[in-house]
């Protein structure tokens, strides 16, 4: 099963237990609760807990308020009439399930195999009922994943609303760029695309997870994703582009940003 996910439900489970939460994800324990030991492993050395603990910070922070932009982009882009959403790399996302969708919503979840059927087999032990027309597609997001997709009854001719949501980091350059050019070829005329783009944590403490043995499961699976040229990337292929600074955003939600916490959200408008 993806840990990566598993982390961000973590952070979900979590932040849904504090009085002034800024979203409530009601399955997110119970995927942990599923996964007994998934982190159990994980020992670090003396040294190596304040750097570690630092990022854990970083990561929860960074995990917490996308999930809430998300959360507000994706409501107010259907809420707009745009009506097909498709969730790249939706891991234990539970959107489908959470929202007050508008009527006529379409979801599409798109996952590795391994990470949907834990996924589902969890969801249903809960009794959980999509809030909108829910489809999940097994694929991988480096090849053939349009065909599937369409397959599943997605339709390019209709606007969709594109969500990549904590997955480049995961893609090499080449495969997200691969990724966002299908994307751009699928995407009717008032599509909106949507991922966040800047590490979570400034520099050294990156570097030192990369140095820390415990951490080696994590950091062996970042493969780097989009350069600094995204936004002109996009904007060269069709789309307009806005940024969204995160610490604004902290700030609009009033919390407060981690020392080590930069980079913004991208999103996007098929012209
Ligand atoms: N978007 C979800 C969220 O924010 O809760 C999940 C984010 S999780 C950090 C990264 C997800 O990317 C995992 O669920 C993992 O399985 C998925 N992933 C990574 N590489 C993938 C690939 N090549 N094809 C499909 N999914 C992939």
């Amino acid at each position: 099963m993806g840990k990566t996910a598993l982390g961000v439900a973590a952070v979900r489970a979590q932040e849904s237990q504090r009085p002034n939460s800024l979203f409530d994800d009601p399955y997110a324990q119970a995927f942990l609760d599923a996964a007994p030991g998934a982190f159990a492993a994980e020992h670090a050395t003396a040294n190596d807990r304040r750097p570690m603990a630092a990022l854990g910070a970083a990561f929860a922070f960074h995990g917490v308020l996308r999930t809430r932009f998300f959360d507000d982009y994706l409501l107010t882009a259907t809420a707009a009439g745009c009506a097909q959403v498709v969730l790249l790399a939706a891991g234990l996302d539970t959107r489908a399930f959470r929202l007050p969708w508008p009527p006529g919503v379409q979801v599409f979840e798109l996952d590795l195999p391994d990470v949907l059927t834990f996924k589902e087999r969890v969801l249903n032990e809960q009794g959980a009922r999509p809030q909108c027309t829910r489809t999940i597609v097994p694929a991988d997001l480096r090849a053939n994943w349009a065909t599937t997709l369409t397959q599943a009854g997605f339709r390019a001719t209709t606007p969709t609303i594109w969500l990549a949501e904590g997955l480049l980091l995961y893609l090499s350059a080449e495969d997200a760029t691969a990724l966002l050019d299908e994307v751009g070829d699928l995407s009717a005329p008032g599509s909106h695309l949507a991922f966040e783009r800047g590490d979570i944590a400034d520099n050294s403490l990156l570097a030192h997870a990369r140095t820390t043995p415990s951490m080696d499961q994590y950091t062996a699976l970042w493969k780097g994703g989009l350069g600094p040229d995204t936004p002109e990337w996009l904007t060269r292929h069709g789309w307009r582009v806005d940024t969204h600074d995160r610490a604004i955003l902290a700030a609009s939600y009033h919390r407060a940003v981690p020392d080590s916490s930069s980079g913004e959200f991208i999103t996007a408008e098929r012209a």
